[in-house]
């Protein structure tokens, strides 16, 4: 057997940026020796070269939304002189999109430190140091100006990412250090990368007036002229994408939908459309949101890292990310950034956590690796292993976080309670909701099923390979073990007190229908505490203890499933995921399994952006691997292959 501490393969580390001044306080990059913005007046180079280049803000005005992509972020400036241009301009889009990619991102602090110095920008430097991303890998969405201005962020190689993005772009703001010294952000690769990106009419702008990345530009189908250069510089350059290939990613012409479910699927994503501009009508059959599997009283929020950033590493750490996000433009949800200490199961997997924590070089306020002495005070209880400590991890009551989802926007989200959808019905204009007795409960040319492990029992999700699994968790009195102030978990977790309740689980049991509290359930979830903080409930009673049990919706491949419905007589073993016929108007939020909370926001968000034709929050592979026509490819390809087999 391989040894699991030898094959996990090597991850860049990301390598933040070391930040220097030279002349004029002018920020400089000495590994790249060059400087992030002129010498003469960094915001009037911006608005000069990027925004009057691109013809902005005219070529925004009265447009629903608007997406601009950069080539490197820096310190923001363009970033802050776009937004703020925006923020000042009665004609602006609706939404403003402004993709962007960092090799090398400044730590918070040198990002305020270079901030300092545009006053005209504070305001908006402020809400953006607010919600800086720690400085992982991967791509990170940062919902500004109450969501109007939408920021996609790759920490990353521009050069290798710029394929993992997903969107139809307006105008490029080509900004890497000069091409000598920056060469692959100049490439004709990479200039036909932009091409891809590009929606009909798109523009460029960049101080760059260097020949071969004029004749890149234009072997990419760019137009390209020169034009006088800001101080300084005498020309700059601005081009034009000449091809009429049409657009991909048209807008919806009707923003209604009906979301099926008000858990934590159905109420992040109603959130999410109606914060989009939706009108959004949400069909619960229960009195309340998150009676399901979202209803227990808290849930784990951390990531889950591998020593290879697989996908799921990826995926979680993004989650996680997403959720803390939502969680912040929601006050009312109720949850608790106490830490998460994740112990390692024995000394094998203790010292697999511990090389995960070294070769992906997160930083310490996302995972730390604790060695037992350390982990058992902050447990205040003996251990047998040390963990990973996820410091900004906690817990969060999903129902909490369902109410302050629905409510956020009352003048474009209903939630209808005790109302049980029956069946969906096709209509020349999208879908209807009926109820058992034929009435239509509500109709919209967009149906998104978020109703967890029920779906499967409507006709157009039949195909869908969903299981629902039983989970029981415990309520132990607080009082009835010593105190804990983090949460931890092992083989099972346990939770701080909340209301004078302590929550241990879980218990998962695939095919068991049983909805009652069983006493041999709580024994298993004292039994797997156990195992974590050995005696931390002696004396308890199972048969004295409360609790709760839900179903969770799991996937095959443990991933969720969000995007839209395909056609399942329509996949064969040569169909490609995105040629793959959809269910017109029918959309899914769905498996989430056990990891609600880490899912909720990100999805939301994805399904809301592939309905939009918006940028998308995630690297292509991440969709593809959330796609709910994944399984019907891969079971269209292992049919084949059996008969191949047999013949
Ligand atoms: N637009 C920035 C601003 O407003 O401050 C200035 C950008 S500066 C001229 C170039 C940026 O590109 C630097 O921040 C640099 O780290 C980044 N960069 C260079 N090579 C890169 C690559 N391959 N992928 C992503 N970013 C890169």
């Amino acid at each position: 057997r391989a040894n699991p501490l030898r094959t996990a393969a090597l991850v860049e580390k990301l390598q933040p940026a070391r930040l220097e001044f030279v002349a004029y306080d002018t920020p400089y990059s000495a590994a790249f020796d060059d400087v992030y913005h002129s010498a003469l007046g960094g915001p009037a180079q911006a608005r000069h070269v990027f925004l009057a280049g691109n013809e902005l803000p005219a070529r925004w005005q009265k447009r629903d939304r608007f997406v601009i992509l950069e080539t490197g972020f820096g310190t923001g400036l363009n970033f802050l002189a776009t937004w703020h241009a925006w923020r000042d301009d009665p004609q602006h889009c609706r939404r403003l999109h402004f993709i962007s990619f960092e090799k090398h991102p400044f730590t918070l602090a040198d990002l305020a430190t270079c901030q300092q110095a545009w006053p005209e920008f504070a305001e908006l430097a402020a809400e953006l140091q607010q919600k800086w991303p720690p400085l992982v890998p991967g791509m990170h969405r940062l919902h500004l100006n109450g969501g109007q201005v939408i920021l996609t962020l790759t920490f990353g190689d521009a050069a290798t990412q710029l394929r993992a993005i997903d969107a139809s772009v307006d105008a490029f703001f080509l900004d890497g250090f000069s091409p000598p010294k920056n060469p692959e952000l100049w490439s004709p690769h990479f200039c036909k990368g932009l091409a891809r990106l590009s929606a009909p009419g798109a523009t460029l702008a960049t101080w760059s007036v260097a020949g071969h990345v004029r004749q890149a530009l234009k072997d990419a189908e760019f137009e390209v002229a020169k034009r006088p250069g800001y101080v300084g510089k005498r020309q700059m350059l601005v081009g034009h994408f000449r091809s009429r290939r049409p657009d991909r990613h048209l807008a919806p012409a009707d923003r209604r939908a009906i979301v099926i479910g008000a858990g934590i699927a159905g109420s992040t994503t109603a959130h999410a459309l109606a914060c989009a501009g939706w009108q959004v009508t949400v069909l619960e059959q229960a009195g309340e949101p998150a009676t399901g599997a979202s209803g227990n009283i808290a849930g784990v929020l951390r990531p889950l890292p591998s020593a290879d950033d697989n996908r799921l590493s990826r995926l979680t750490r993004a989650g996680y990310l997403a959720t803390r996000a939502l969680l912040g433009r929601l006050p009312e949800a109720r949850w608790a950034a106490c830490g998460v200490l994740h112990l390692g199961r024995e000394p094998l997997h203790e010292a697999q956590q511990r090389r995960a924590v070294e070769q992906l070089g997160w930083p310490p306020e996302v995972v730390q690796f604790i060695e037992r002495e350390a982990a058992a005070d902050k447990l205040g209880w003996p251990v047998d292993t040390g963990g990973w400590w996820f410091p900004n991890g906690g817990w969060v009551q999903p129902s909490s976080l369902c109410r302050a989802a629905l409510a956020a926007f009352p003048e474009r989200l209903t939630v209808r309670y005790n109302t049980p959808l029956d069946r969906l019905q096709q209509t020349a204009h999208g879908w209807q909701a009926l109820a058992a007795d034929g009435s239509v409960l509500a109709d919209a040319p967009v149906v998104i099923m978020a109703s967890g492990h029920a779906a499967p029992r409507f006709a157009q999700f039949a195909w869908l390979p969903q299981r629902a699994a039983r989970g029981q968790v415990s309520h132990l009195p607080a009082s009835a073990t010593p105190p804990l102030d983090v949460v931890v978990c092992k083989l099972g977790y346990a939770m701080p007190a909340i209301d004078g309740l302590r929550l241990i689980g879980a218990t998962l049991q695939g095919g068991d229908t049983d909805t009652s509290i069983r006493a041999i359930d709580h024994q298993e979830n004292l039994a797997r505490l156990n195992l974590s903080l050995p005696g931390f409930t002696a004396g308890i009673d199972p048969a004295t203890l409360a609790g709760r049990v839900g179903f969770r919706p799991i996937s095959p491949d443990r991933l969720p499933i969000v995007g839209p419905v395909p056609d399942p007589a329509a996949a064969s073993p040569n169909t490609r995921l995105h040629n793959l016929p959809r269910q017109p108007g029918l959309w899914c939020v769905q498996g989430f399994g056990a990891r609600g909370i880490v899912w909720s926001a990100l999805m939301a968000d994805l399904l809301v952006s592939r309905l939009e034709g918006e940028p998308l929050p995630l690297e292509s592979d991440l969709v593809d691997a959330c796609d709910p026509g994944r399984f019907l490819l891969k079971a269209a390809r292992r049919n084949t292959e059996e008969s191949d087999d047999t013949t």
